[in-house]
């Protein structure tokens, strides 16, 4: 039975429907929501099970069937966005004229908060590890070819992995290439390719196991989570990112796509705190990418400095904020957005209310 708590609030319940060619099968989900786009769907296909989730504002709407007769590995997702339809194309192995799609799985056809809908997870194919700093490096998984996923600016995964019979879990943040010249993604179809920038603690529970994979080893990576929103950049002409440390990996694609994206854009300013020069993530990419681009601005402050560093040092404080977030012009609509470790993070969110900021002129990343 479909349960329906939109309904209330105004749009109504998605619905789906099936079709079929000699040697196709096609899943269309109406989803009745106009902001829908390919990151809103994600497929797996596994065994002759078949699962589409599609986020709806805080739900989750779902397909999960077990199929009735078996399907190739790979299919492919279309997304009709001014009238929120979601088409997946199945190829069948044979072809035959399929009765029905198949038989209902767990939750199919619900629509469910997201909160509620549990982590979904896939195994990912270690591709490539790459040093980008004395500790931190650059991952790059692959998806398996029966599924679709896209993590949308903002969000983060869950990588799952066995530790000594344990399964452990941690959240880590996808990072883009398109602005940095130096760092090239493999052109493949469909973003097979997921990077991430991951620093490794010797004395870690899970990132030394993760730098211990090998080349074509598996990871599993879950369904993307996370709260921002990308309305949140609408009529934007500040954007300010405090990041500290690996802090920095949601703001590669925060700032990929204010760049690229929003058109009010005036001004995006990086102030990037770490210990030391040696940690700076990408310092050479982000100086090439202030030159380049006179929106951007970018300042380090290091909390661990040698005497030779003449720039600006220590912790978050109110001199260095205020003194930072300066308004392009003084009605102009900003966004502050803060990562790093959590005494950072709550230490510079008090700072913020303490400018006057308002709630909804700030986002902090966590898990
Ligand atoms: P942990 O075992 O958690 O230890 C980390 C460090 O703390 C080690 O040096 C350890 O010795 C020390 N430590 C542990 N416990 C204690 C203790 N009780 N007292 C003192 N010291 C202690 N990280 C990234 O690198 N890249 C990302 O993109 C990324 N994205 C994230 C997204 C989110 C939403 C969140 C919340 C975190 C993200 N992180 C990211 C951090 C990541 O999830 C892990 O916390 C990190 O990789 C450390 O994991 P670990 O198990 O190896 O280390
Ligand atoms: P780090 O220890 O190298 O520190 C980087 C900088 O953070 C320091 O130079 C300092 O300026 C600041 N800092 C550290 N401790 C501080 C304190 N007590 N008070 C004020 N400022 C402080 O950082 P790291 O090892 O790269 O850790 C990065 C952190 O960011 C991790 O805790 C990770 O979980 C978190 N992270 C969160 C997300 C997210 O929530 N979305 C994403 C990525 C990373």
């Amino acid at each position: 039975q479909l349960t329906d708590p939109l309904a209330k609030e105004g749009p109504s319940s998605p619905s789906y429907d099936w079709f079929q060619t000699d040697a196709l099968v096609t899943i269309v989900i109406y989803t009745k929501q106009k902001d829908i786009n390919l990151d809103s769907v994600i497929a797996d296909h596994r065994d002759d099970s078949f699962r589409a989730e599609t986020v709806i504002k805080d739900y989750s709407y779902l397909i999960h069937i077990a199929l009735s007769h078996e399907i190739q590995e790979d299919f492919s997702v279309r997304v009709v966005e001014n009238v929120g339809k979601i088409e997946i194309v199945l190829k069948k192995k044979e072809n035959t004229s399929w009765k029905c799609l198949g038989h209902p799985l767990e939750n199919h056809n619900s629509l469910i908060p997201k909160k509620d809908t549990g982590l979904y997870y896939r195994k990912c194919q270690l591709i490539s590890k790459e040093d980008v700093t004395h500790d931190t490096k650059l991952f790059c998984l692959m998806l398996p070819p029966s599924t679709h996923l896209q993590v949308p600016t903002g969000l983060h995964v869950y990588f799952k992995l066995t530790i000594t019979g344990t399964e452990i879990v941690k959240p880590y943040t996808p990072v883009s290439d398109s602005l940095f010249s130096e760092f090239k993604e493999p052109v493949l179809p469909n973003n097979k390719y997921i990077y991430f920038l991951i620093k490794i603690y010797p004395a870690g529970l899970f990132t030394p196991e993760l730098d211990h994979l090998q080349i074509g080893d598996y990871v599993s990576v879950s369904n993307p989570e996370g709260n921002l929103k990308i309305s949140q950049f609408q009529d934007l002409e500040d954007l300010f990112l405090l990041a500290a440390g690996t802090g920095f990996t949601p703001m590669v694609k925060v700032l990929s796509y204010a760049l690229t994206h929003i058109r009010s854009l005036r001004k995006v300013k990086l102030m990037f705190f770490n210990k030391t020069e040696d940690d700076i993530i990408w310092r050479s990419q982000l100086e090439k990418l202030a030159f380049k681009d006179k929106r951007f601005d970018l300042e380090f402050v290091l909390s661990v400095p040698t005497s030779e560093w003449n720039g600006k040092r220590g912790y978050i404080s109110p001199a260095l904020l205020s003194e930072f977030l300066k308004r392009s012009l003084d009605t102009s609509k900003v966004l502050i957005c803060i990562c790093g470790p959590m005494p950072f993070t709550e230490q510079g969110m008090k700072l913020l209310h303490d400018l006057n900021f308002s709630k909804d002129e700030i986002h902090s990343f966590t898990a």
